[in-house]
């Protein structure tokens, strides 16, 4: 088996951040799926009302919230609450977790563990938040302070210590590197590594499509590296480097994290960069076609003052998790992913 970069870094994902972002506007180019009928969700308050399970625990109601890839046929709206206001970015990957059909069906055939039990029962409403999941997962996250969505939920899925769990969300890094200037030199052999989460790097001076920011991380860039000549002398030569980005048969998730925080006399400020031509439903990357699934919002202007939000998909558009308040519906994902900072796509 490949290294797994993704083993438990903190601190990765924030040290990564500062490459950072673009201001502008907005072209959503989506196209909704054309599926059967879709089946019409009531408002939530309403779906509540209707619902048994709704009465006989306030924290749990049910509605036809799964999409139609779903392997679930409902889902229950779980509200976390977020009153030591150190909870939420812990509120928002458990929001996303609950919507991912495939992981859930690999959670529940996992041997018994206290962090397998502690989340499933914090996703099914069990707990009024996620302090004991955070306690759980320990670490910087036992503490009652601010962390980064992202970095949580990968330090979770590493927590959980499954084969089965990580191949649907990892992918394989293949770093290439060829030399401009030997004829015949071969493609140097770096090893493959496989890791959880793909992070892009949008321009922080100007407004790029969606495909070019996510081409830039295939980009080949030209550096000296030493060549070993026959003679057995070294010379400096010109090498391409590019990285390769190898999806696997078991995989079925894809999560991004859009790097927008950059510093700024010291300190991580967020940029409100926007990008265009993003597709929700229908996006090509790699060789692949994916639909989006699960996004994290991120309100507040640095890494460590923020609020964070989860946004799930559901049959007939999004729902948009804020801790307890009612989930809000939405058609869509905000325009130009403004304040996006995570993506979690399913493959086609
Ligand atoms: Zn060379």
């Amino acid at each position: 088996m490949w290294p797994l970069s993704g083993r438990p870094r903190q601190g990765l994902l924030l040290s990564r951040a500062h490459h950072s972002a673009a201001s502008v506007s907005i072209t959503a180019n989506d196209r909704r799926r054309s599926e059967a009928p879709k089946k019409r969700a009531l408002p939530v308050q309403q779906q509540a009302k209707n619902d048994g399970r709704a009465a006989k625990k306030p924290r749990l109601t049910t509605v036809n919230s799964a999409s139609s890839r779903s392997e679930q046929p409902s889902l229950p709206i779980v509200r976390l609450s977020n009153t030591s206001r150190f909870n939420c970015y812990s509120n928002t990957v458990v929001q996303l977790l609950r919507h991912l059909p495939h992981f859930n069906a690999a959670l529940s055939n996992l041997p018994p563990s206290e962090l397998c039990g502690v989340l499933q029962e914090t996703m099914m409403g069990v707990h009024p938040d996620t302090t004991l999941l955070r306690q759980t997962v320990g670490g910087d996250f036992a503490i009652p302070q601010m962390h980064d969505a992202a970095e949580f939920l990968l330090h979770l899925l590493n927590a959980l210590d499954s084969f089965d769990i990580e191949e649907q969300f990892a992918f394989v890094e293949r770093p290439v590197q060829r030399c401009t200037q030997c004829e015949d030199h071969p493609v140097r052999d770096v090893q493959p590594i496989r890791e959880l989460i793909l992070h892009l790097h949008p321009s922080q001076y100007h407004q790029e499509t969606f495909q070019t920011v996510v081409d830039r991380v295939q980009s080949a860039e030209v550096k000296d590296m030493p060549c070993s000549l026959p003679d057995g002398s070294t010379v400096q030569h010109q090498h391409s480097n590019h990285l390769e980005i190898n999806f696997q048969p078991g995989q079925k998730y894809l999560i991004m994290q859009l790097n927008k925080f950059h510093l700024n006399r010291g300190e991580m400020v967020k940029r409100d960069m926007m990008v265009t031509k993003f597709s929700q439903s229908n996006q090509m990357m790699f060789g692949h076609r994916f639909r989006t699934i699960g996004a994290v919002e991120h309100l507040g202007h640095s890494p460590m003052i923020a609020h964070y939000v989860a946004w799930c998909r559901s049959d007939n558009g999004w729902f948009r998790y804020d801790d307890d308040k009612t989930p809000q519906q939405r058609a869509r994902l905000p325009n130009g992913l403004k304040n996006i900072v995570t993506l979690v796509l399913e493959k086609f």
